[in-house]
């Protein structure tokens, strides 16, 4: 035990971006013992956050994908045929596993969770997708983030910039008023335009948007159009899981 405070504490001043998340998942680790975030069964690695049966069943959305709407193909009429974002792409389908990865990073606040998720995105990310990009955590709910510490976008986005050595631009704020919400309810107030969201900062010239999950896009939109008229030249849309239409 005392070994692995020690390499926890090796860890973090190794590498000072290491950061708190690492070491409080390693320290975590530690009182609770790991489970599988999707489906409970204890983990015999303290590393892992999916037990091997759950990470079998991950739905991967298989190539060809649509660079625009990232929807498998074929997408016509394609959702994102007029949106901001030039390209979006996610590795996996909302649905089974990957979703229970999503809800883990929401309410669970394990950052090894957001770390898990951001290796796969950065690992499958099609070539060239974030060169020369800096990565925009979509904005969370201030009442969240002040009751949790942090928001979830910001997380995952931090971890995928760690991941592929980009930097994080967290130019993206909401307006007052505009706070983000769950569900049925938040989507259709969003496609109805009411969700406010402008940058409080210059945009990156190329921007990834890191969000959870790319629903119906108008989240990614507005960001998107945000960004636009901060400055970026090149907005890219890079999710966890894509809800796919019926
Ligand atoms: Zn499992
Ligand atoms: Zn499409």
């Amino acid at each position: 035990l005392s070994q692995r405070v020690r390499l926890a504490r090796f860890r973090a001043r190794e590498d000072p971006a290491v950061d708190l998340g690492t070491l409080t998942a390693e320290l975590r680790a530690l009182v609770v013992p790991p489970v599988c975030v999707a489906c409970r069964a204890s983990l015999t690695h303290g590393g892992e956050v999916l037990c091997a049966r759950c990470r079998r069943a991950l739905p991967w959305l298989r190539a060809p994908l649509c660079p625009r709407c990232a929807l498998p193909r074929p997408c016509a009429p394609c959702p994102a045929r007029r949106a901001t974002f030039e390209h979006a792409w996610a590795p996996l389908s909302h649905a089974g596993v990957a979703r229970r990865v999503v809800v883990a990073l929401k309410f669970d606040a394990r950052i090894a969770v957001a770390d898990a998720m951001a290796a796969q995105l950065v690992a499958g990310a099609p070539p060239g997708l974030l060169d020369g990009a800096a990565v925009v955590p979509v904005p969370g709910d201030r009442r969240r983030r002040r009751s949790r510490g942090y928001g979830h976008a910001e997380v995952l986005a931090e971890r995928v910039a760690g991941r592929a050595r980009l930097a994080v631009n967290g130019c993206l704020v909401h307006e007052r008023g505009g706070a983000r919400q769950l569900g049925a309810a938040r989507e259709a107030r969003l496609a109805a335009g009411r969700l406010a969201v402008r940058a409080a900062s210059r945009s990156p010239p190329i921007a990834v948007l890191v969000d959870d999950v790319h629903t119906t896009g108008a989240t990614l939109e507005a960001c998107a159009r945000a960004l636009r008229e901060a400055g970026a030249e090149r907005v890219v849309a890079l999710t966890y899981t894509r809800t796919l239409r019926r």
